[in-house]
Formats: C-alpha cells, structure tokens, sequence
C-alpha cells in the first residue's frame, strides 16, 4: 500500500504546534511508517509539490499569502487547519481590531513607517480556502494530532470532542476557577486539551475556540452566581478570537 503524502506548512504563527509534532518524540518514527512526510520546512531540506494531505500552521495575513494557500488546497486531497492561529485566527486576530497599522506602531514604533509591511486583515485557514479537518488549540495537543493522522490513514472520521472543556475539568475533579474569583472560559470553549489549563490552577482563555451549541445561558447564569458581568466574560473571549469564531455571536 502507498503511504499517503504529507506536507506540512506554516503561515503567521510562533510554529510551536509545529513543534508540538516534534515533541511526538519516538511516535514521530511510528508515524513515519504510515506516511511519507515530503514537505516541511522545520524538519526536512526535500521539497515536493505532489502530496495528499496538507497540513498548516498560522494564519493567513498578506495577499501573498492568500495566492500560496489557495495553490496548497489545489494540490492537496485533504487540508488539516493545525492550531488557533489556522483554525481561528489565534493570538493573530487581535490586531484585528485596532487595524493592522496601529499594530505595526505598537511593535516596531516610528520605525514602522519605515517598513514594509504587507500584514493586512488576520484570516483563519478556512476563510479563504476550504478546511477539511482542524486540530484545536494554542498550541495543539500532540495526542489529538496523532490521532487525527492515523485516523484519516485508516480512512476513519477523527474524533474530535464536541462537549465544553468543563466536562472534561470536572472528570478530573478540579475546584472551579469560579470559586476563586476567576473568570474562565471553560463553559464555553471545546474541551480536547484534558482541562490543561484549570488542572494547573488557570483559568481557560479558550484557546480551542467555541464549543458547538454552547450552553450560554448556563454561562450567563455562572456569572450572576459568582457576581461577574457577560462583558467581562466576552472580554476574555478576544484574546483568541472565540466571539468571532461565534460568528459575533454574543453570550
Ligand atoms: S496556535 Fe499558538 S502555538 Fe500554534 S502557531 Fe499559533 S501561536 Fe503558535
Ligand atoms: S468553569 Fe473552568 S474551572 Fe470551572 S469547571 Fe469549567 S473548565 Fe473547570
Ligand atoms: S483549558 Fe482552555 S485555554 Fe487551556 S488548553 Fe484547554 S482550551 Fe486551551
């Protein structure tokens, strides 16, 4: 059987889900007997055009960025949004708010008129091209990214969970970040990450984006019993972009 062709690329974002692959350590190697990775820049010094599945990291930014997206999706079977950055926008879209040239100032100050700076408009993967598959978070669980692959290999839907990071807070058993006056986004984001954040005494910042059908009005009641405003709540939801990820929709 022919090993389906892997090529993976990066687009604006730190590249740590790329690195969350790495981390795979000796799985790596048993993953590499399932697929011929033929394209990634932080792991390889082959190139090759001609491959099944893409997967991308970062969001898309510049037009050149679009031209490069739009050539990978034709040439790729199936495409794998890899992370917030792809798959909503990330830490990205936070300038989209304030555009993209106060962005520039607040970073490289005066000197930003001086540079040239194609950065526009922060997109998430799938709102120029069409996504196949995405594999939450900032930055990715490596398991769920071994899962997916092996998945599509087999020829199998991946399983990704569709229920509220609280659920999977309370398996573990954790006190609520509510009790200490925290606001956490758990109620409201898709679980998948084993709760990382509440089980190491943070509250979630919703790095995996919205989970389906939330329960908003559970979440709206949680913030009168604990004397917080939806405001503060949706206030939490920029940093990642989860309120447009709602499709603006508010809590
Ligand atoms: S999602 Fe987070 S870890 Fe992944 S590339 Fe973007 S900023 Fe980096
Ligand atoms: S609100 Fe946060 S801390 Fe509380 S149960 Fe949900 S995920 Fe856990
Ligand atoms: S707890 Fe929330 S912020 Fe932390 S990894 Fe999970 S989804 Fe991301």
């Amino acid at each position: 059987m022919n090993k389906p062709r892997v090529a993976i690329f990066d687009f604006a974002g730190c590249e740590g889900c790329q690195l969350q692959i790495l981390n795979l350590e000796e799985e790596v190697l048993d993953l590499l007997n399932l697929v011929s990775v033929v394209e990634w820049r932080e792991g390889l010094s082959e190139h090759s055009d001609t491959y099944d599945i893409a997967i991308v990291e970062g969001s898309i930014t510049r037009p050149a960025d679009e031209t490069r997206i739009r050539q990978i999706r034709d040439r790729a079977k199936i495409l794998i949004a890899l992370g917030a950055c792809a798959t909503q926008g990330g830490v990205n879209q936070l300038k989209n708010s304030m555009g993209a040239e106060t962005a520039a100032r607040m970073v490289y100050g005066d000197a930003a008129n001086s540079l040239h700076l194609q950065s526009g408009r922060v997109k998430a993967v799938h709102e120029v091209v069409p996504v196949d598959y995405s594999i939450y978070g900032c930055p990715i669980d490596r398991r769920e990214f071994s899962h997916v692959l092996r998945s599509l290999v087999m020829g199998k839907k991946p399983q990704i969970p569709e229920y509220s990071v609280c659920v999977e807070c309370k398996r573990k058993g954790n006190v609520c970040r509510y009790e200490f006056g925290e606001i956490c986004l758990g109620p409201l984001t898709r679980a998948g990450c084993d709760a990382r954040c509440p089980s190491f005494g943070l509250w979630c910042y919703g790095c995996r984006g919205p989970v389906v059908d939330a329960n908003d009005q559970a979440a709206r009641d949680i913030m009168e019993r604990y004397g917080h405003t939806v405001e503060e709540l949706e206030e939490r939801m920029g940093l990642f972009g989860a309120k447009e990820a709602r499709g603006g929709v508010e809590v």
